[in-house]
């Protein structure tokens, strides 16, 4: 029996990356697994495809999340296709990288909205549910870049930081009911990086102490840990698999 057996589960950004390795994780644990996307429908297709294949159950919504209606849409499609929504995990992010004398208004506003609205909006919706059943769990991926920062990530730092002190405001708020809990991973070998410079890379693994970028199989423990009887003595804490990048 899978550790997330007869449970349902929201991932947001799951058509790829990391919200596709946990989608997948949790499908194989036995959770019903909603796979919201923004705009790679064949991606999230896929990541249905390859849950259903190994016996799992999964359907997937398209969804803005840093769109109020879009976000009420995806929660309460949640709700009605699998009954609740007992595990959510705000995974969808964007990184676009500008130094701020140089940022446009648009793009701090659209990094703010994605990574730190848009798991306000989720949350806001699902956690109506989860109160009234008197359960659920919230995993926020935020970064390590939300502890300790990064020059041409003032936007991207400030959503994740607010992520991490969002975990940690709505975890007293909602205990000892809902569990809320992020995971604020290093550097991970996604499309995220896909535009980073070889200078930055190397620069980048000799700042880390295990001396690499990390996988998303690296990664993926760490919600499943969150999200079943493994995590059920943690709320409002940040987990890093990191390289040992922030050490907090
Ligand atoms: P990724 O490969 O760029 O994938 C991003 C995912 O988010 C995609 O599924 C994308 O959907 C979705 N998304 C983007 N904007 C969205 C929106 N407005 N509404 C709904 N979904 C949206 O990123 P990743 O590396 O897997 O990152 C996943 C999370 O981990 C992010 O929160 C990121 O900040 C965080 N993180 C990543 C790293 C890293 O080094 N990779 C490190 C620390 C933290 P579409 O495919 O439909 O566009």
């Amino acid at each position: 029996m899978g550790a997330l057996e007869d449970q349902s589960a929201l991932i947001t950004g799951a058509s790829r990356s990391i919200g596709r390795g946990i989608a997948e994780a949790f499908g194989r644990e036995g959770a019903a697994v909603v796979v919201n996307y923004h705009s790679n429908e064949d991606g999230a297709e896929e990541t249905v495809e390859i849950i259903e294949n190994e016996g799992g159950s999964a359907i997937s919504v398209q969804a803005d999340v840093s769109d109020e209606d879009e976000a009420r849409t995806l929660v309460e499609t949640a709700e009605e296709e699998f009954g609740s929504i007992d595990v959510l995990v705000n995974n969808a992010g964007i990184l676009e990288p500008a130094t701020l004398d140089e940022m446009d208004i648009e793009t701090w506003d659209r990094t703010i909205s994605t990574d730190l609205r848009g798991t306000f909006l989720v949350t806001r919706f699902a956690i109506e549910g989860m109160l009234d059943r008197g359960s659920g769990r919230v995993i926020n991926v935020a970064s390590q870049l939300g502890i300790k920062g990064a020059s041409e990530l003032t936007h991207y730092s400030a959503a994740k930081g607010g992520v991490i002190s969002f975990t940690r405001a709505l975890a007293r708020e909602v205990a000892p009911d809902v569990q809320v809990n992020a995971i604020a991973p290093g550097p991970i070998e996604t499309d995220m990086l896909d535009d980073t410079t070889e200078e930055w890379r190397e620069r980048k693994e000799a700042e880390v102490p295990l001396g690499r970028i990390g996988t998303v199989d690296e990664v993926v423990p760490t919600a499943v840990l969150l999200a079943g009887e493994g995590g059920d003595y943690y709320t409002g804490q940040t987990l890093s698999p990191d390289g040992g990048d922030a050490m907090h």
